[in-house]
């Protein structure tokens, strides 16, 4: 796991604050199901110097109560 050089004050996605942003350059697996510590995460893409890359902004459930509506899409059931 990466963390950008320059990361975002806001998430570029849903502009409210996150609490970590880490950077993928291949597939991963994402559990969906309810997380103690995280509400969701964003997934923004990103050309990281010719890679093409996936930040994933993590935002704890305080950061998404507290900041304006975004759209959001809901998991897939099962
Ligand atoms: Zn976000």
């Amino acid at each position: 796991m990466e963390v950008p050089d320059d990361p975002p004050e806001c998430c570029p996605v849903c502009s409210v604050p996150y609490e970590s942003v880490s950077v993928h350059e291949e597939g991963l697996m994402v559990n969906m199901r309810e997380n103690e510590r995280y509400s969701r995460v964003c997934l923004s893409p990103r050309d990281a110097d010719g890679t093409a890359t996936l930040e994933f902004y993590h935002h704890a459930h305080a950061q998404v109560h507290e900041g304006a509506d975004a759209s959001v899409a809901d998991a897939p059931d099962g």
